[in-house]
């Protein structure tokens, strides 16, 4: 018997879950691998913010990396060398952090001076224990402020009336932040789920094993679309939370059943946002492969981590489509809807500064962008001609105002991303496994 294993067409997908997880069962491996090379592995971070108070326990900390340890080629005094001929891209009036017109995102100045080195290997995602006002705030400033919410929050109080036009600009909302944003939930918009006895909680999750429920069919495919990858990117954090727990009695790390049921087991539709994420990270993969490595070699990447990402490419391209981006920004409004899109998606980006522990904020950053980077491949690049790293004299010389720019920073977080996203699916499946070990045990 499968437990919370659903089948059949993933929506706004063209591809079916049983499709994705094969998929996955040939890359995790290999993801696994790449991300811990040292191109993959070390990652430049603005300073961390002075602990706000928010998140006392010590896992909420980043350990930090010396500059000593990190390959020249990327040191900031190489990259800034380089940046004295490149023009293309302006640093924001934030300081650190950067954008050019086909970002989706609000990026980490590579070569920022203050920047510190992370090594992610060193600082996994996991329960840190960062939970309560602050956490919930920032969840809903996402989801409130910035989402065109498809569908009325089905497991909190509050249904949200907005159908996605009225967007507070974010100005408005990190000042709110940093002032401490009055009660933070504001009547309890995220008051989770009243839960039943042990009993109701194993029928939800039966129930999940009918699949994923219809979405609202009167909002367009792009706002969906906006909504599934945030909602799957949240179910993520909360499947490497309940994957690598902590309990705190015992204190131990070990896998927590009952913390998947209650956050992703029950909600069917979380599950199906985390599939379509995933699927279109893959998309983003195997549409620019070939780019990607060219982008590897342009910022030195090592032949062997090449060859690895190579490889991975070729099993994405051996797979069958799972998204189809030509069926998004297509109508007359396109333009329109897709820099709305790249507005939002921007504002989310900027929220990630206000996550109250360092290492929930390292890998929701890390994570924004490297969606923000499948974003841009599929929407903002034509998927065939060069991208431009940073320093690429060529295209500079051309000056061409439609080069696609690409850096370092951006491949290590959409790779670092996908592997995010396929290491929650190869949960899932473990997490089926000891439900139905407990299935058994009664
Ligand atoms: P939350 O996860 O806070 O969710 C709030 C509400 O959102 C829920 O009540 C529900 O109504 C809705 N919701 C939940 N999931 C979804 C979904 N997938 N789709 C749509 N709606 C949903 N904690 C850690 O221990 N480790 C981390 O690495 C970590 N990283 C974080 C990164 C970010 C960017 C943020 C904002 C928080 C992070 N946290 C992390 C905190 C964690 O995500 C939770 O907020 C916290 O564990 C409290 O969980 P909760 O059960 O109260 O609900």
């Amino acid at each position: 018997q499968n437990y919370c294993k659903p089948t059949g067409q993933i929506h706004d997908a063209c591809c079916d879950y049983e499709t994705v997880e094969s998929v996955n069962e040939d890359l995790f491996g290999r993801l696994h691998e790449l991300v811990a090379t040292p191109y993959f592995r070390y990652h430049k971070e603005c300073p961390f913010w002075e602990e706000d108070g928010s998140c006392m326990n010590r896992a909420c900390g980043v350990e930090t990396t010396d500059e000593d340890h990190i390959p020249e080629a990327w040191r900031s005094y190489t990259l800034g060398k380089l940046n004295e001929t490149s023009a293309r891209r302006t640093s924001s009036p934030a300081g650190c952090s950067e954008i050019s017109d086909s970002d989706f995102c609000v990026l980490e100045d590579e070569l920022d001076s203050e920047g510190v080195y992370v090594d992610l290997l060193e600082n996994p995602e996991r329960f840190t224990g960062y939970a309560g006002p602050s956490s919930s705030r920032v969840w809903k400033a996402i989801y409130e402020e910035n989402c065109f919410t498809p569908v009325p929050f089905v497991d909190a109080s509050r249904s949200t009336a907005d159908g996605g036009s009225g967007f507070a600009h974010v100005g408005a909302f990190s000042s709110g932040v940093s002032a401490g944003m009055g009660n933070g939930m504001g009547g309890g918009g995220f008051g989770g789920l009243a839960m039943g006895g042990w009993g109701e909680s194993e029928k939800r999750l039966m129930g999940s094993l009918a699949g994923p429920r219809d979405p609202d069919e009167e909002v367009c495919l792009e706002k969906r679309v906006f909504y599934r990858v945030i909602s799957g990117l949240h179910a993520s954090i909360s499947v490497h939370i309940c994957d690598d727990y902590l309990d705190q009695s015992t204190g131990q790390w070990a896998p927590n059943l009952d913390c998947f049921i209650t956050r992703i087991g029950q909600h069917p539709e979380r599950l199906e946002n985390m599939y379509f994420t995933y699927v279109l990270l893959l998309r983003a993969l195997s549409r620019s492969g070939p780019q990607l490595v060219r982008t590897l070699e342009d910022t030195a990447g090592e032949v062997d981590t090449r060859a690895k990402l190579a490889q991975l490419v070729d099993v994405a391209n051996g797979c069958p489509s799972t998204f189809d981006e030509t069926s998004m920004f297509s109508g007359t409004e396109a333009q329109l809807l897709k820099d709305e899109f790249k507005d939002h998606f921007r504002n989310v980006s900027r929220i990630m500064d206000c996550v109250g522990c360092d290492k929930c904020r390292l890998w929701g950053k890390m994570q924004v962008t490297g969606l923000g980077t499948a974003l841009k491949l599929l929407f903002s690049y034509d998927g065939a001609s060069p991208l431009a790293s940073p320093s690429d004299t060529a295209l500079r010389a051309k000056d061409d105002p439609h080069a696609v720019v690409l850096s370092r920073s951006e491949v290590v977080a959409f790779v670092n991303t996908l592997h995010r996203l396929s290491e929650s699916l190869a949960a899932v499946d473990k997490f089926r496994t000891l439900w139905a070990h407990r299935g058994e045990e009664r």
